[in-house]
This record gives C-alpha cells, sequence and structure tokens, in this order.
C-alpha cells in the first residue's frame, strides 16, 4: 500500500503468485476511509481472480509506507497517505473477517528479496528502496532484523551533509532529503528556475504528470537532459556513499536497491552507486564479493513479501 499505488498478489504457502491487482490509492487527505475500503475490495478481486474466496486465505499481510507498529496493526504516521494513527490492520479484519498483518513497505519488500529475489539464500542483505523517499531493511543471520524497539532499517534518515536540506522527519541532511526522487525533483526544478535549460517541463506537460516520475526522468536521460543527468549524478553518489557506510558497518552480502528508478534504469541506476560503494568501503578486498544489485521482484517485492510475512505470522 503505497501512496500513488496499491497492488495485490494472491500466494500459495511457497509464495507462487497466482493472481495480481493493481491500481491508483484513492488518497483524500485526512480521511483513511476510502483507502481501506479500497484495500478491501482490492483483496476481494485478487481472490477472485485466482479463483478462491477472501475465507479461504489463512491470512492477509500488508506493507505500508511510513512509521508502522507490526504488533498492534496501526499506522502511526503515513505522510504519503496523509495518515496519523490508523487501526488499519483491526478495521480489514473487520472487514474481510480474516487475519491482517500490517508492516512498513520496505520491510515487507527486504522480505520479499530474500524469499525470492536477488538476496535469495543470503544470510545477511540490506535493501534500499528509493522512491518519494528512502526506506531500508535488513536481514542479519538469515533473518529480518527488526531490532530492539523494532524500528531497525531507518537507512532514508542517514544524515549525510549536516544543516543540509530539511527532511520530512524534522532533521536535516538526511539521504531522504538530498537522493529520493522528491529531492532529485527540487534540485531539478531550482536549476530550471535559475535558468539552466531543461526538458522535463517539456515532458510532464506532454505525459500529464505534475510529479517527475521515474518515467518522466527515464525519457529526460533518453534526451540527454543535462539538468537531469547531473542531478541524477549527484543522488547516485550520495546513494554510493550511503550503501559504503552500510557495508563499512554491517559487511551483507548483498545490497538490493529498488523503488521506480531501479526498475526503469536497472543498472543504469545501480552501477554508478556500486562503483562509489567500491571505492569508499574500507576493507578493499574482494569489492565484489558484496553484491549490490537492482530488485529482482520489482513493483511486486513488497506484495509478495507482504504475503510471506502474513503466512510467517500466522
Ligand atoms: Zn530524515
Amino acid at each position: 500500500l503505497g501512496g500513488t499505488s496499491l497492488l495485490a498478489v494472491v500466494t500459495d504457502q511457497r509464495g507462487e503468485v497466482l493472481g495480481v491487482e493493481e491500481e491508483r490509492t484513492l488518497v483524500e487527505k485526512g480521511n483513511p476511509e476510502p483507502i481501506i475500503r479500497q484495500v478491501a475490495s482490492v483483496v476481494r478481486r485478487v481472490c477472485k481472480k485466482a479463483k478462491l474466496k477472501v475465507a479461504d486465505l489463512e491470512a492477509v499481510g500488508i506493507g505500508a509506507a511510513g512509521a508502522v507498529d507490526p504488533k498492534t496493526g496501526i499506522v502511526h504516521l503515513a505522510p504519503n497517505l496523509g495518515w496519523t494513527d490508523v487501526p488499519l490492520g483491526h478495521e480489514l479484519e473487520k472487514a474481510l473477517k480474516v487475519d491482517v498483518f500490517i508492516d512498513n513497505d520496505v520491510t515487507v519488500a527486504m522480505v520479499g528479496e530474500h524469499e525470492q529475489g536477488a538476496a535469495k539464500r543470503a544470510q545477511s542483505a540490506i535493501a534500499i528502496w528509493v522512491g518519494t523517499g528512502i526506506g531500508g531493511g535488513l536481514v542479519l543471520k538469515g533473518k529480518l532484523h527488526r531490532g530492539g524497539r523494532g524500528c531497525a532499517g531507518e537507512i532514508g534518515h542517514t544524515v549525510m551533509v549536516f544543516d543540509g536540506p530539511l527532511c520530512g522527519c524534522g532533521r536535516r541532511g538526511c539521504v531522504e532529503a538530498l537522493a529520493s526522487r522528491t529531492a532529485m525533483e527540487r534540485d531539478v526544478r531550482a536549476a530550471i528556475e535559475a535558468g539552466q535549460q531543461s526538458v522535463v517541463t517539456e515532458i510532464m506537460e506532454e505525459t500529464g504528470k505534475t510529479r517527475m516520475t521515474s518515467s518522466v526522468i527515464e525519457k529526460a536521460l533518453a534526451a540527454n537532459d543535462a539538468v537531469v543527468v547531473e542531478v541524477l549524478n549527484k543522488a547516485q553518489r550520495i546513494l554510493g556513499s550511503l550503501v559504503a557506510n552500510l557495508v563499512n558497518t554491517l559487511d551483507p552480502e548483498v545490497v538490493v536497491i529498488g523503488g521506480g528508478l531501479a526498475e526503469r534504469l536497472e543498472d543504469r541506476f545501480v552501477g554508478p552507486i556500486r562503483e562509489t560503494a567500491y571505492q569508499e568501503f574500507i576493507q578493499k578486498n574482494a569489492c565484489e564479493k558484496v553484491r549490490i544489485v537492482a530488485s529482482k521482484l520489482g513493483d511486486r517485492a513488497g506484495a509478495v513479501g507482504a504475503a510471506f510475512v502474513a503466512m510467517s505470522r500466522s
């Protein structure tokens, strides 16, 4: 469940996908009702596609973007959905009459990649999802690492520039405020306002987009747009440094980079991140042993992972 779209899968116990449904999220500021109804209806429809009934499901798992309490199923703060303290788990259990487990969106994406994707069979892995914000997930000793209070993985709020741009979390200079798609859009707009030539405004008008989405970035790169190239390079340098910091701390087997840009640009997005990271590893020996790769499951990573989380908790 994201601020832009909602993707549901039904899987069997091995995680084999039996049906998929996707639609745009009906975000209505301050009112969670339409989205809760929408999630319930998507669950019903995806079951139908898989020729099942909701009652046949063992459980439902949901990854929501934001601060989520997996124990209570409450979404405490989800800026993209405009939510504070929404008892999503409870409301959906009432509507669907099946156990519902809520988790953070990148946590479930990490689980998806670990079970079936780029981090399969890894004993240690890090997931970094770059989108509107930047989220993270950790696998240590072969298991999802939630930390002492269940808050581990806030990789996007690593401060990289003191007194840098303000972040949504209230601090300054977090990697999210420097290298998320939102931050890239801010930098591109600033460059255009300062008089630099860019095709971004034109592409957005042509495609009817109000935000600089991954597809807008892809089109601008195809047109060799100097502003976008520069802004993207800067974001990749910062992300590469972030990966190096994390690898220097945890020495994982694999770092999975996901989100719209990784999906669309694949190694054009991940390659420069990997290069910077390798340069900044403290232990240079066998750099390539740390795999730094794009997500394998793409936009399904979260939904497939949410199914695995639901199965493990039910
Ligand atoms: Zn922050």
